[in-house]
């Protein structure tokens, strides 16, 4: 059952490669935008935090320089101390303290201070205070941050040593606390409207993949009708192979009986309209045989180097009787040429068809074909003074089934295949075929084929 599922799924994905496609667009687009952003969001934040350790370090290294002159004058400095507060909205704690005998000490002497009253009394300092005094202390021209959360907001802590004017020793410290919580509250401003875009994006191309899928739908019904669409094919072609045989006898005995005695002239006419009508179909069943084999590419060729003047010749020749009775003068001057290299069946099936239509759609006047060579090709004219064709119908003439519709060929039976099948053939034989006429004056059908090398 589980397998059954796998397999069927396995199928159709095998048959629609499209899909991994697409379902690699649906996860790929939507995470490489996501981790972008993150990492877009994430240099932003850290090029916050370093300006404000920098800012914060400045400030310092420049009241350190300042501080060390006035450490005796604890009033002056705190004064100091409150006016840079004020102006620094940021800072939320500044004290100078002064150092301790005891390197692990907890408890330090507060020489300045922001608030007031603090100079002179003595505080007792957290483990973080503790771990910076002790570094900036080890180290004298730096100062040493760290980050802490105070209130639910992000601080930064900063400490730095003042050193004694007259020796290297340590005078004091400057601690000073800085509040994050603007800079945070923008930055999660930002954030949050970087993931509203990255949602409307993530939605667009959720989107555009949707329809994406539905093209996926597209493509099963494209194939699903070419699978029909070849039953009929094949269906056609069968059912044209069945009428063959049935056909044949029935001409066969419509010719026995038109041989046999006694029969009265309206019964030889209705003999005479049997075999018309017998092969009309017999026409339109071979016509269709043969779009179905041109179509699924299984017309055999063969490839036989050919006489053009003795092969057109062949042909008049069977055509002379029809257009005589049809008070047609049919004429071909035989001049000698190179052979050109084509199936010769098929050749003469084109010539069929050509001089038949000129035959067919002139009422009067006569057919010429004309043949000639130059180095690369042989060039066959077939040329009459019928009904000729419009510019606008020589467009569509090569097409499946298209026949002109007029008063003129409303009598003339045909099926609009002759003309598709022999372009078909032409070209299969590296030839080529078109048109030149002018309405109500004649017709040209030009071929060329390249002669044989
Ligand atoms: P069919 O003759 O069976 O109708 P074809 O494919 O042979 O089909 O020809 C298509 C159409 O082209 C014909 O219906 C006819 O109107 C036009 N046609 C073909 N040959 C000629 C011609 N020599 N002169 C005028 N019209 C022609």
């Amino acid at each position: 059952m589980i397998f059954n599922i796998f397999s069927r799924g396995f199928n159709f994905v095998r048959n629609n490669p499209q899909i991994i496609y697409t379902l690699f667009l649906v996860i790929a687009i939507p995470l490489a935008f996501f981790f972008t952003s993150e990492q877009f969001l994430q240099v932003a934040r850290e090029n916050q935090d370093r300006l404000e350790r920098s800012r914060i370090g400045l400030l310092q290294d420049a009241f350190a320089l300042f501080a060390r002159e006035y450490v005796n004058d604890p009033a002056y400095l705190s004064e100091k101390i409150r006016t840079i507060v004020g102006e620094n909205e940021t800072i939320v704690n500044f004290q100078i303290l002064g150092a301790a005998e005891d390197s692990n000490a907890e408890i330090f002497p507060v020489i300045a201070s922001m608030n007031e009253g603090e100079e002179g009394t003595t505080l007792s300092v957290d483990p973080l205070s503790g771990y910076l005094i002790s570094l900036a202390g080890s180290k004298r021209d730096e100062a040493y941050a760290s980050e802490f959360y105070f209130n639910g907001a992000r601080h930064w802590r900063s400490v730095r040593a003042i050193t004694a004017t007259d020796s290297p020793a340590v005078a004091g410290y400057a601690v000073t606390d800085l509040t994050m919580a603007q800079a945070d509250a923008i930055a999660r401003k930002n954030i949050r409207n970087a993931y509203v875009t990255l949602g409307l994006i993530i939605l667009l191309i959720v989107i555009l993949l949707a329809r994406q899928a539905r093209i996926i739908d597209y493509a099963t019904l494209y194939q699903r009708l070419k699978e029909v669409d070849k039953m009929k094919d094949d269906f056609v072609s069968m059912a044209a192979h069945e009428l063959r045989s049935p056909l044949t006898v029935i001409r066969g005995y419509v010719e026995m009986l038109g041989e046999g005695e006694g029969l009265s002239d309206k019964s030889k006419g209705h003999l005479k309209n049997i075999d018309i009508a017998a092969l009309q179909l017999n026409t339109l069943v071979g016509d269709i045989l043969d779009v179905s084999k041109l179509q699924e590419g299984r017309m055999p060729f063969s490839h036989q180097s050919l006489d053009v003047s003795e092969a057109i010749a062949g042909v008049v020749e069977s055509f002379i009787k029809p257009a005589n009775d049809k008070g047609l003068a049919l004429h071909f001057a035989k001049a000698p040429l190179p052979p050109i290299t084509v199936d010769p069946d098929r050749f003469r099936q084109v010539m069929i068809n050509l001089v038949g239509n000129a035959i067919k759609y002139t009422p009067q006047g006569e057919v010429n074909l004309l043949a000639s060579s130059d180095n690369e090709q042989v060039t066959i004219r077939v040329s009459d003074t019928g009904m000729g064709i419009s510019a606008e119908d020589q467009h569509k003439l090569f097409q499946k089934f298209y026949r002109v519709k007029s008063t003129e060929t409303e009598k003339i039976t045909g099926t609009g295949l002759g003309l598709w099948i022999t372009a078909q053939i032409v070209r299969a034989m590296k030839g080529t075929i078109s048109v030149e006429s002018i309405k109500g004056k004649g017709t040209d059908f030009i071929l060329t084929f390249p002669i044989a090398k």
